[in-house]
């Protein structure tokens, strides 16, 4: 792969992105089922790249913390393949795109309890509830596991990534349909902790704070064969695989899509953030918080597409 970082130099270049896709006007969603996500600006734009070789370049609202969601789920595989019971969560939840909306009952139902990949809501919550048999409070684990990742100081945990304990009581309260997913999976024998636990815990996993900087730092160990900012967190082949998980199934049912506009690695969440790698470069974080009919944040999609073609970042 070759990077044609010709003029402007990258930091200038974000400072671009910025100008042409900060939405200007209020296009696009926000989901109905969490409250906390239409108080946000619809305005709010923000990108920040960090590199394998430790530097980190960001433009527009790139430090202000937004929800990250579904991105969460990038993590909490990660942490499950850390463990030596990988074998076994493979042998609950699928590697294929699902074609359907990321929290459908019907193809669980058909598809007796196995889930197809581990970024629709029913395999996530099945890595929950593999993380939760070791660590009953997989949510804190996470906190930590970002926290460490993302570089922030110990003791300045005010600007370091947080739960908002707020936002996911209030996703919660309208959390019907991920509970029905728990119960299906329980029913089908594939959850061994209780659904509502799961659920609550999954939920306030979605509910982590965290800002552009913050996200690529903590995902460059993605793009980076398995080494993180402060260690190593899986083997390259483990990190390659989980790239290829975002690449098919990363972004909700629009992955063609992404994969023709984008041509990277990416995992999106309704909070309006997309977490991409480019192997072996960087990581790249961009939020925009409306979305497009699928789920993914609509100046943030438009945004890299623009970037992966002015710097010529792709995996094709
Ligand atoms: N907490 C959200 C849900 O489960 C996450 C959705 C998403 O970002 O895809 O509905």
């Amino acid at each position: 792969m070759s990077t044609t970082l010709s003029a402007p130099p990258l930091g200038l270049l974000l400072g671009d992105i910025v100008r042409r896709h900060r939405p200007q006007k209020k296009e696009g969603t926000v989901p109905g089922n969490i409250p906390f996500l239409a108080t946000v600006p619809f305005d709010r734009f923000g990108i920040a790249v960090a590199t394998t070789s430790g530097e980190v370049f960001s433009s527009g609202d790139a430090n202000v913390p937004f929800s990250i969601q579904s991105i969460s789920k990038v993590f909490t595989l990660a942490m499950a393949l850390q463990g030596s019971r990988s074998a076994r969560l493979w042998s609950r939840v699928l590697r294929e795109p699902s074609g359907t909306a990321f929290n459908s009952l019907v193809q669980l139902e058909a598809e007796h309890g196995i889930p197809r990949n581990p970024f629709i809501n029913a395999g996530a919550l099945v890595v929950t509830d593999h993380l939760m048999e070791e660590t009953p409070d997989a949510a804190t684990q996470l906190l930590q596991f970002l926290t460490k990742q993302a570089g922030a100081e110990e003791g300045t945990a005010s600007h370091g990534p947080s739960i908002d304990e707020a936002a996911a009581a209030g996703e919660l309260a309208g959390s019907s349909r991920n509970l029905a997913l728990a119960h299906f999976l329980k029913d089908f024998g594939n959850l061994t902790q209780p659904a509502e636990s799961v659920v609550e815990n999954y939920v306030r996993q979605c509910s982590i704070m965290m800002s552009c900087v913050q996200l690529a730092k903590a995902g460059l160990f993605l793009a980076n064969d398995g080494q993180g900012t402060s260690g190593r967190v899986l083997s390259p082949s483990e990190a390659k695989r989980i790239g290829s998980i975002m690449l098919t199934c990363g972004m909700y049912d629009a992955a063609g899509e992404f994969a023709y506009r984008v041509g990277l690695p990416g995992k999106s969440g309704v909070g309006g953030g997309i977490l991409v790698i480019v192997p072996g470069q960087c990581a790249i974080c961009v939020w925009s918080p409306r979305l497009d009919a699928k789920g993914n944040s609509l100046a943030g999609t438009a945004a890299l597409a623009d970037l992966s073609d002015r710097t010529g970042w792709s995996v094709f």
